[in-house]
């Protein structure tokens, strides 16, 4: 039984785009991984701060420009709270999961990676948790190791720590993966890593909209999240750094609000977290996303956990009954992210014929073709939950599969 305690469909009400239907059918959205929908209060943020309150930051000295920057860096302690970060110094804006990884790879990477070290990343990375690194690898002649995963999804530990030596300089892991939905023991790898020194980066890109993710307690060095996959807006989100690091690495781009002096002799760089958000930032997005985070603790992280994770045991037991079907990914600690293929049926096929009984779900290799050559499959057909989709989302999904039956029987 889904849990009463939380109501989903009332929850819906408040996220316009999804009481609409598509081909004449009610919409069911199941692509979460990659975008979430938005709720009211986060459109009404953006339309309210574009209407009335839009000015530049930080170095205005008028009343709309002082309003602006308050609502800008109240985003930042209320991710720093949301986070448990000790310090809003170590929440850096950025454009998503994918810029904060590769700020990253670029001023931490390219200080302390040198010839003949290593990064290790696991083979279940999503794209932007692969190439830069490879790209860093390339430049400083280092070497990229990547540990294993057995034949449910889930991480080799052993292997994992027989991958860490005295060359290895970062460890870049996915808190949980896009596609698999496999919930990693990245707190236990944290762990393992900094027994020999090594910092950890977390891709929190699909953990941080879907359970309590606590900093501290990770005792990650880095995380990085996107806002607009946590019911936020596109084109911002946020690189978690611990200011000892922080402090050390040099700046990624230079340009505005990034320094404290500049003449053509020496700039000297602002500090943290400033020195690494050089120009306008999408100032819109960030007030934007605090009001996502807003919308979630109002929720609760828990409450979403505990709904999410019975939703998916409904998903998997419902898939399990669909002839043909093979699940893709069948870790014992899961979010709410179902892969399969459909015998003789190709996943592209798959997705069009759901989309035309108004089911949204996604086809392809979800930017991790590693994976996908791991598991031996092209690609996957993949249904991504929410804490608004229902047992009845699950229902209109297994009936469209059978559509699909239908047409390639
Ligand atoms: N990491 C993971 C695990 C993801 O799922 C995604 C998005 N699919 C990203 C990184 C990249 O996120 P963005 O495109 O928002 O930067």
């Amino acid at each position: 039984m889904i849990r009463d305690a939380f109501d989903a469909v009332r929850v819906r009400k408040n996220f316009p785009a999804l009481n609409q239907k598509i081909y004449g059918k009610p919409l069911v959205y199941l692509d979460n991984a990659a975008t979430t929908q938005k709720p009211k209060s986060v459109i009404d943020a953006l339309e309210q701060y574009y209407s009335s309150e839009n000015a530049n930051i930080h170095r205005g000295i008028y009343y709309l420009s002082q309003q602006a920057t308050n609502a800008y860096e109240g985003v930042r302690a209320r991710v720093r709270q949301f986070l448990n970060a000790r310090s809003s110094e170590e929440i850096i804006f950025v454009r998503g999961a994918t810029e904060g990884i590769n700020l990253v790879a670029q001023s931490y990477g390219r200080t302390y990676v040198k010839e003949g070290d290593e990064i290790v990343v696991s083979v279940m990375e999503h794209h932007s948790n692969i190439v830069p690194w490879q790209m860093l690898c390339d430049e400083a002649g280092a070497r990229l190791r990547v540990i294993p995963i057995n034949d449910e999804g889930e991480i080799l530990t052993g292997e994992y720590e027989n991958l860490l030596n005295e060359r290895t300089k970062l460890v870049s892991i996915a808190h949980v993966s896009n596609v698999i939905g496999t919930l990693n023991p990245v707190k236990e790898m944290v762990e393992k890593a900094h027994g020999r020194g090594i910092p950890v980066l977390v891709d929190g890109a699909q953990a941080v909209p879907h359970l309590k993710v606590d900093v501290q307690d990770l005792d990650c060095d880095f995380l990085v999240f996107s806002g607009h996959k946590m019911f936020g807006p596109t084109g911002v989100g946020v690189l978690y750094g611990k200011s000892e690091l922080l402090e050390k690495m040099p700046p990624y781009q230079g340009g505005g609000d990034m320094i404290s002096s500049v003449t053509f002799e020496k700039t000297v760089y602002n500090k943290i977290p400033y020195k690494f958000e050089a120009g306008t930032p999408h100032i819109a997005g960030v007030i934007g996303l605090g009001r996502a985070i807003d919308y979630l603790n109002e929720i609760g992280m828990e409450e979403i956990a505990a709904y999410e994770e019975e939703l998916l045991r409904v998903a998997t037991e419902a898939l399990g009954r669909v002839p043909g079907l093979r699940l893709i990914g069948t870790a014992r600690k899961k979010s709410a992210i179902v892969s399969f293929v459909l015998k003789e049926v190709h996943p592209h096929d798959i997705g069009t014929i759901l989309d035309r009984q108004g089911v949204a779900i996604r086809a392809g290799h979800h930017c991790a073709m590693p994976l996908m050559q791991r598991f031996g499959v092209p690609a996957t057909a993949r249904a991504s939950f929410a804490f608004y989709n229902t047992k009845e989302d699950v229902d209109a999904l297994c009936r469209a599969l059978g559509k699909v039956r239908e047409v390639f029987k």
